[in-house]
C-alpha cells in the first residue's frame, strides 16, 4: 500500500473548517488492488472534508472510467463511473465500524489514507452484470456471441427461427 501514501490525508494538521483534495485515479491505482473486475481506469475524485475537533466529514465524488470485461460479450470496454459518497469519522478511543460509512479512528492518529474507500465506492458504483448495454457508443460483438453462448448459435442453425423466416419473405425481385 506504499505507493498510495498520495491518498494520505493529514488532517491533524489542518485548521477546522473545509479542505478541498483532488485525486487523480489511474493503472497504478488498481494495480494496487489485485483483482480481476477492474484492470484499469482513469478517473479522478474530489474530495471535500469538513472539519471538526473530534469529527471528520468526508464527501467523495468520484468521476470517470473502468477498463473492464463486458460479461456478455467479453468485449474491453471502458465503463463510465460517476459516485458520490459520504464517510463520517469519528476521533475516539479505537479502529471501529460503527455503520457502514461511520468510522472510529483513535484520536492519537493523525492521517487517514482514503484509497481504500475511494476502490469500494468504485466498486459500489459499477453495477452487477457489466455489459454493453450501458454505453452509449458500444453494442454487444454479436459474432463473439454466438461462439460463446451455445444458445444463441442453437437458435441460428433452428430452421424454425423466426429471423429466417423472416429473410424468406423479402422478394429480392422487387
Ligand atoms: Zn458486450
Amino acid at each position: 500500500m506504499e505507493k498510495l501514501k498520495a491518498f494520505d490525508i493529514e488532517f491533524m494538521r489542518l485548521s477546522d473548517g473545509d479542505h478541498d483534495f483532488s485525486f487523480d485515479i489511474d493503472d497504478a491505482f488498481f494495480k494496487a488492488f489485485p483483482q480481476d473486475r477492474i484492470k484499469s481506469g482513469q478517473l479522478t475524485c474530489q474530495v471535500a472534508l469538513h472539519k471538526e475537533e473530534t469529527l471528520l466529514q468526508f464527501q467523495f465524488e468520484t468521476e470517470g472510467s473502468v477498463n473492464t470485461t463486458c460479461d456478455r460479450c467479453l468485449n474491453e470496454i471502458a465503463y463510465p463511473v460517476e459516485s458520490f459518497e459520504t464517510l463520517i469519522v469519528t476521533l475516539g478511543s479505537s479502529y471501529q465500524e460503527q455503520d457502514a460509512d461511520v468510522i472510529e479512528i483513535p484520536s492519537t492518529e493523525h492521517k487517514l489514507n482514503v484509497a481504500q474507500y475511494i476502490y469500494e465506492y468504485i466498486l459500489t458504483a459499477l453495477p452487477m452484470n457489466i455489459n454493453c448495454d450501458g454505453l452509449e457508443d458500444v453494442v454487444c460483438d454479436e459474432q463473439i456471441l454466438k461462439y460463446i453462448d451455445p444458445d444463441t448459435q442453437g437458435e441460428a442453425k433452428e430452421p424454425g427461427d423466426p429471423r429466417w423466416n423472416a429473410l424468406k419473405d423479402i422478394d429480392l425481385d422487387k
